[in-house]
């Protein structure tokens, strides 16, 4: 089953130096393969857009300045399972939930800052992709 994955390393892990590390997890699936790749600076209709489900709640704002707050590495991934499986790669939202081997558990503590984003459903990718890639997926 291929799918495509919308994945952004947050300004946290461009900030820090990890986006090779991060990188080389996912080229390192076999079958998997990056399509798209390019660090931009989010802006807020961007983020408002691609954060509307969370529209309300508490970290909602803090997330949005966060995620502006310097440049993404913004990519689609194809492959195999690809939308579970990057997802899995990155562990749970908590990253001090996060197991170690998992890119939130090895580098991650504050919830906010959990260095990576992953579409989580088919439908999130389509409309994630349309968002941050428009007419080239
Ligand atoms: P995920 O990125 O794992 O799909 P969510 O969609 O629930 O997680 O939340 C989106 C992002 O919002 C998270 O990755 C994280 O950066 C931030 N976030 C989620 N819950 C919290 C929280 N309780 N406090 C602070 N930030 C949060
Ligand atoms: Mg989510």
């Amino acid at each position: 089953m291929t799918q495509r994955s919308l994945v952004l390393l947050k300004p946290d892990a461009v900030r820090r130096g990890l986006t090779g590390e991060i990188i080389s997890r996912i080229e390192r699936k076999a079958g998997w393969q990056i399509t798209a790749l390019e660090l931009r600076t989010l802006d807020t209709e961007t983020l408002e857009q691609h954060y509307g489900e969370h529209q309300g709640k508490p970290f909602y704002e803090p997330l949005v300045e966060f995620m502006a707050s310097g440049p993404v590495v913004a990519m689609v991934v194809e492959g195999e399972r690809v939308i579970e499986g990057v997802r899995a790669l990155a562990g749970p939202t908590d990253p001090i939930a996060a197991a170690p081997g998992s890119i939130r558990g090895d580098y991650g503590v504050i919830v906010r800052e959990n260095l990576i984003h992953a579409s989580d459903s088919e439908e999130s990718a389509e409309r994630e992709l349309k968002i941050f890639f428009p007419g080239r997926v």
